[in-house]
């Protein structure tokens, strides 16, 4: 049980936890499933300490440039209003969060939940300067996410227990980018729990 972590200036930002990029879906991160039940705590603990809730989601259009069917690097996934794209049945998202669609071009490949999606100012004008960052996956739009809010001049810690990757190798050569760019590694399992539990 840690000390509180989360206060005012604080966001949490829960990165693509959609049904594709877990277990049984059209690109499925392994484990991906097992970020659900960290990330609900940090909900949990977000909404007692009354501190931002950002969801990002992938929100592809049919036939966008990243997949496969165009020379993209992926299979089709996550294609606005299907059930792939929905998050992940057992997230347990409070009232109040905020959505960020992203990879809505057809033709831009998008993997930063602040790429042409206006938070860094929606986060700036609620007077956030700390971020904790998980999701999926770790190697991918989690890497950009937390790169890109480093750039942006924000803290970032990223909460290691709820992210995965897609690659194992990857996932590690990502944590060290994250690093190396400032980015804070939390690896303990409790550190939402000081509020919540
Ligand atoms: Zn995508």
């Amino acid at each position: 049980m840690g000390l509180p972590r989360l206060q005012p200036g604080d966001a949490l930002i829960v990165v693509d936890v959609q049904v594709d990029f877990c277990p049984g879906g059209a690109l499925p991160v392994r484990e991906g499933s097992q970020v659900v039940p960290v990330l609900n705590r940090w909900v949990e603990a977000a909404r007692e300490a009354g501190v931002c809730i950002i969801a990002s989601r992938d929100w592809h259009p049919p036939g966008h440039i990243s997949f496969h069917e165009r020379g993209g690097r992926w299979p089709s996934h996550c294609v606005q209003g299907t059930i792939g794209a929905a998050f992940h049945p057992g997230l347990r998202l409070a009232s109040g969060v905020a959505l960020v669609s992203k990879g809505t071009d057809p033709d831009r490949d998008v993997y930063s939940a602040f790429e042409r999606t206006g938070l860094a100012n929606h986060l700036r004008q609620r007077g956030v300067r700390r971020l904790w960052v998980g999701g999926l996956a770790l190697d991918v739009c989690v890497r950009a996410t937390v790169l890109d809010a480093l750039k942006g001049g924000f803290e970032v810690h990223l909460i290691k227990d709820a992210t995965r990757p897609v690659d194992v190798r990857g996932g590690w050569h990502a944590i060290n980018e994250m690093r190396e760019a400032g980015c804070i590694v939390e690896n303990g399992a409790d550190d939402a729990r000081g509020r919540a539990g």
